[in-house]
């Protein structure tokens, strides 16, 4: 049941210079931070963690976005991880986005402005949206080496 997730702070994130307020609401509830790195991704990096994409309408906006500046690779560890960080980010339009989801606190943006102007999404964050997509996404972006055991306050509730 404990697993762990790929999350981005993309571009526009660290940009807007708001990713201690994501990195809180994601601690606060009670998920382990178990790798962080600093990435500027190139154009190879981002067809590789993009690929399902690449044939889509919008990929060269999408690509153009995630390779504008660096993001934050965090791999989140905590019960059943993948669905509840993707719940946390909201819906990937920010106009559809509920309030109280990051995508929906944080951004505004529709599907049919980015399109229209051809630009990639600014939606914040990246979460990996599957077991299988984890931990693919994990290995390509963190060295087990970047990755580390420890014991959180948390999980005296977790488990006891
Ligand atoms: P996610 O898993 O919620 O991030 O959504 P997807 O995997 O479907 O899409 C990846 C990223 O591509 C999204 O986070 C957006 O930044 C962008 N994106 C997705 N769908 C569209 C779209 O229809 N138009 C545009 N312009 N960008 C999109
Ligand atoms: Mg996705």
């Amino acid at each position: 049941m404990i697993e762990r997730t790929l999350i981005l702070l993309k571009p526009d994130t660290v940009q807007r210079g708001i990713c201690g307020e994501i990195i809180s609401r994601l601690e606060r509830a009670g998920l382990k931070i178990v790798g962080m790195r600093m990435v500027w991704a190139d154009r190879d990096f981002a067809k590789q963690h993009y690929a399902e994409h690449l044939e889509k309408p919008f990929y060269k906006g999408l690509e153009d976005m995630i390779v504008m500046g660096p993001v934050i690779a965090m791999v989140l560890e905590g019960v059943e991880a993948i669905e509840l960080v993707r719940k946390m980010c909201g819906a990937t339009e920010p106009k559809s986005a509920n309030p109280g989801t990051i995508r929906g606190d944080y951004a505004q943006v529709s599907y049919g402005h980015a399109d229209k102007r051809g630009i990639g999404i600014k939606n914040i964050v990246h979460a990996s949206a599957n077991k299988k997509d984890a931990q693919i996404e994990v290995g390509l972006w963190f060295t087990p080496e970047q990755l580390h055991t420890y014991k959180t306050v948390h999980e005296v509730h977790v488990f006891e």
